[in-house]
C-alpha cells in the first residue's frame, strides 16, 4: 500500500464557524508532511464550506452517512450524488453508532454500500464486535457476517474498511496493537475469501477505537493495518495534526 490513510471522524460536532477555525489551525502543521492520506469527515452541514476549505490542500472530504436511494420521497436522507457534488470522495458506511442507535441491519449497510460504490464514492465501511461478543468468543465470526453481508452482491470497487472493536469507541479503552493485528489480518483473509487474495491484499483497513497520538504509531506498523479511523481525538486540531504526523517530529 502506497500510503497510510488516516480519516477523521467529527460525529455530530462542530458548527460551520467552528470547523472553519479548525481548519485554520490543522493545515499548516501539516506542512512537509506527505506520508499519510487525510480525510475528514464532518457532519453535513460542514460540507460545502470545507470543499473550499480544503481545496488544494491534498486533504480529503468524507461523509458520515447515506441513503441508498437515488432521490424521492426519503425525508431527511441524502444521496450518493449530493455528497459527490458536496466534493465529498469518502463515506464512513456501518459505524456502530449507526448500527445500534440508528438501528441500521447488515442489509441497510449492504444496499449503502452498493449505492456509494456504484455512484464513485468510496465507502469506509465499519465492522467490529461489542465487549460481550468479544468475551464470548465470537469476535471472528461477527466481523466476517458483518463482512459477507455488507458485501454480498457487491461489485469489485475501491474500498476501505474500518475494525472498530465497539467497547473500544469513545471509551479510552484501546485493542492492543496486536490483537487489531489479529483481527484486521483476520479481515484481510476473510476479504479474500470473498473475492480473492489480490482484492484483499490491495483494501486499506484501518483500525478505530481511541486512537490517540500516544498510541497511533503501534498501531501502524502492524503488518494489516494500513491507517486509522479516529473519532474523540480527531475533534483537536493540534491532536489530529501529533495523529497524522504519526507522533514524529518529523
Ligand atoms: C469512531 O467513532 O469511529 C471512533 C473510532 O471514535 P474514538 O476514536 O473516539 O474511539
Amino acid at each position: 500500500m502506497e500510503k497510510l490513510l488516516i480519516a477523521a471522524n467529527w460525529k455530530m460536532n462542530k458548527t460551520i464557524g467552528e470547523a472553519a477555525e479548525y481548519i485554520k489551525d490543522f493545515i499548516p502543521r501539516l506542512a512537509g508532511w506527505d506520508r499519510v492520506e487525510v480525510v475528514i469527515c464532518p457532519p453535513f452541514t460542514c460540507l460545502a464550506h470545507l470543499s473550499e476549505a480544503l481545496q488544494d490542500t491534498g486533504i480529503h472530504l468524507g461523509a458520515q452517512n447515506v441513503f441508498w436511494e437515488s432521490k424521492g420521497a426519503f425525508t431527511g436522507e441524502i444521496s450518493p450524488a449530493m455528497l459527490l457534488e458536496m466534493g465529498c470522495r469518502y463515506v464512513i458506511i456501518g459505524h456502530s453508532e449507526r448500527r445500534q442507535i440508528m438501528g441500521e441491519s447488515d442489509q441497510d449497510i449492504n444496499r449503502k454500500l452498493k449505492s456509494a460504490s456504484s455512484s464513485g464514492l468510496v465507502p469506509i465501511f465499519c465492522v467490529g464486535e461489542t465487549l460481550q461478543e468479544r468475551e464470548t468468543g465470537q469476535a471472528r465470526d461477527v466481523v466476517l457476517r458483518q463482512l459477507q453481508q455488507g458485501l454480498a452482491g457487491l461489485a469489485l470497487q475501491d474500498l476501505v474498511i474500518a475494525y472498530e472493536p465497539v467497547w473500544a469507541i469513545g471509551t479510552g479503552l484501546n485493542a492492543s496493537p496486536t490483537d487489531a493485528q489479529e483481527m484486521c489480518g483476520y479481515i484481510r483473509e476473510s476479504l479474500g475469501m470473498i473475492r480473492d487474495q489480490s482484492w484483499a491484499a490491495a483494501i486499506p483497513i484501518l483500525y478505530g477505537g481511541s486512537v490517540t497520538a500516544v498510541n497511533i504509531a503501534g498501531f501502524v506498523e502492524q503488518q494489516d493495518i494500513n491507517g486509522a479511523l479516529v473519532g474523540g481525538a480527531s475533534l483537536d486540531p493540534e491532536q489530529f495534526a501529533r495523529i497524522v504526523r504519526l507522533n514524529t517530529d518529523a
